[in-house]
C-alpha cells in the first residue's frame, strides 16, 4: 500500500494550493459579505483545469480524475467554500455525466466546452416536496415529435442563475404502476430554451460566494436527443453521480476544518488565558490534536472513496462513510476552533466564524447526515 500522491497529484496539489492562497483566500471575506459570485476567479480556475478534472486532455478536460479532484479542490474549499461548491457540483454532477452517460452526439456538442469551462453547468434533482426522497419528484417531460416537453420547479439549485446547462430530472414513464426510481430520465438541458426562469437568490446561513436559486420551467423544449443515458434511468444517473458528488462534499468539510485548525495554531502565539500562553494550557493542545487526528481520518476516507471511483469499483458506502465522517468531525473542528477563540472567533470579521457558517450546509445537501447512514447501512445489511 502506497499513501504517498504521484508526481503528477504532488504538483496538482501544490499549484492548486499557491492559487488559493494567493487568488483565492485574499477576498474570501469580502465575497461572503457582498454576497459576490465569483466570476473573475472561475475563470482562473477554468484555465487551470479546475472544471473537467474528470474529463480527459483530449476532450478538454485536465484528466486529474476524483482522487486529483479531492486534492486540488480541497485547496479552493481550505480558501473559499462557496467557490469550491461551484466548482465541485460542475465537476462531480455536470462534467462528469456528461462525459460518462451522454451519447457521441451530445458529447460532440457539450463536452468540450463544459470540461473547459467555457460553460458552466447546474443539476437540477431537488423540487419543492422532493429532496432526500428524490425519487418522488413531480417534475414531467412529456414525448412532443422529436423533443420533450419539460414543466415544473427545481429548487436550491447551486449555480442555477449562473449556468448556460444544466442535467435536469423529470418524470417521463406516466405509467403510475412503475416504481418511481424507473420513471424518470436524466436530460442535458440547455439555459437558452425558451421557457426557463430563475427565483431570486435563497438568502442563506454560509457559502454566500457562491448562487443558489430555483428554476421554474414551463413548456421546455429539449430535443430528444439530448436525453442522457437511457429513457425511464435517470434516477439510477442521479444516484451514481451523487455518489461523486458526496466525495466532493466531504473534500469540502475537510478544507473547511483545516482552514479552522491552521486559523487556531496561526492565532495560538498571540493568545494568553489566566496569564499564560494558550498553547501551553493542555486542554487547547488537546482540542487541537483531536482536530488534526479527526482532519488526517477525514482525509483518508475522502482519498479512498476518490481512489475507489477513479478505479471503477464498488465505492457506495466508502463514499457516504467520507461524507458522514468528515461532515461531522468539520462541524465539530469549526465548533471548538470558535470555542478555543473564544470572542475573536464569534466576531463576523474572524475567518472562523464564516467557516462555521459554511460548514453547515455539508451535513445537508448531497444526501443529508441520516441519508449517509441510511445508505452505508443498506450496503451492509
Ligand atoms: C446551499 C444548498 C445548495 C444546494 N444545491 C443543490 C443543487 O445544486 N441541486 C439540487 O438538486 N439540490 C441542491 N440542494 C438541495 C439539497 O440537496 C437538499 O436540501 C437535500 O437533499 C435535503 O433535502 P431537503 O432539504 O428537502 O430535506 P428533507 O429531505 O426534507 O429532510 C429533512 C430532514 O429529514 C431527514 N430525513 C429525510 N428522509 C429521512 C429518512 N428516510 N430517514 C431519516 N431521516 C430522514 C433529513 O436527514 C433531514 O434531517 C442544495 C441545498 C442547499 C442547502
Amino acid at each position: 500500500m502506497n499513501f504517498d500522491l504521484d508526481e503528477r497529484l504532488l504538483r496538482a496539489q501544490e499549484d492548486a494550493r499557491r492559487f488559493a492562497e494567493e487568488r483565492v483566500a485574499p477576498d474570501a471575506a469580502r465575497r461572503d459579505r457582498e454576497k459576490i459570485f465569483p466570476n473573475d476567479l472561475l475563470r482562473e480556475c477554468a484555465d487551470l483545469g479546475y472544471f473537467g478534472f474528470l474529463v480527459s486532455e483530449s476532450e478538454g478536460g485536465s484528466g486529474l480524475g476524483n482522487l486529483g479532484q479531492a486534492v486540488v479542490l480541497e485547496e479552493i474549499a481550505a480558501a473559499c467554500a462557496g467557490t469550491h461548491v461551484t466548482l465541485s457540483v460542475h465537476n462531480s454532477l455536470v462534467s462528469s455525466p456528461i462525459n460518462k452517460f451522454a451519447s457521441d452526439d451530445l458529447k460532440s456538442r457539450y463536452l468540450r466546452d463544459v470540461a473547459s469551462g467555457k460553460v458552466l453547468g447546474c443539476y437540477l434533482l431537488t423540487e419543492p416536496g422532493s429532496g432526500s426522497d428524490a425519487a418522488a419528484m413531480k417534475t414531467t417531460a412529456r414525448e412532443d415529435g422529436d423533443s420533450f416537453v419539460l414543466n415544473g420547479d427545481k429548487m436550491w439549485i447551486t449555480s442555477g442563475d449562473e449556468a448556460q446547462l444544466g442535467i435536469v430530472f423529470a418524470v417521463t414513464e406516466m405509467d403510475e404502476s412503475l416504481p418511481d426510481t424507473k420513471r424518470i430520465s436524466a436530460f442535458v438541458m440547455d439555459f437558452d430554451d425558451p421557457g426557463i426562469s430563475f427565483g431570486k437568490r435563497e438568502p442563506k446561513l454560509g457559502l454566500r460566494a457562491s448562487s443558489t436559486v430555483a428554476v421554474f420551467m414551463k413548456d421546455v423544449r429539449v430535443p430528444k436527443v439530448n436525453l442522457l443515458g437511457e429513457r425511464g434511468r435517470g434516477f439510477n444517473i442521479a444516484m451514481d453521480l451523487l455518489n461523486g458528488g458526496r466525495v466532493g462534499i466531504a473534500v469540502q468539510a475537510l478544507g473547511i476544518a483545516r482552514a479552522a485548525l491552521e486559523a487556531v495554531t496561526r492565532a495560538f502565539p498571540d493568545m494568553r488565558r489566566a496569564g499564560r500562553p494558550i498553547g501551553k494550557s493542555q486542554l487547547a493542545r488537546f482540542r487541537v490534536a483531536e482536530i488534526a487526528a479527526d482532519l488526517d481520518a477525514a482525509r483518508l476516507l475522502c482519498w479512498r472513496a476518490a481512489w475507489l471511483r477513479d478505479e471503477g469499483r464498488e465505492h457506495i458506502a466508502e463514499a457516504s462513510m467520507a461524507k458522514l465522517f468528515a461532515t461531522q468531525a468539520s462541524n465539530e473542528a469549526c465548533r471548538r476552533a470558535v470555542e478555543l477563540l473564544g470572542e475573536a472567533g464569534y466576531g463576523s470579521d474572524h475567518v472562523v466564524e464564516r467557516l462555521m457558517r459554511d460548514c453547515r450546509v455539508t451535513e445537508l445537501y448531497e444526501g443529508t447526515t441520516e441519508v449517509q447512514k441510511l445508505v452505508i447501512s443498506r450496503q451492509l445489511l
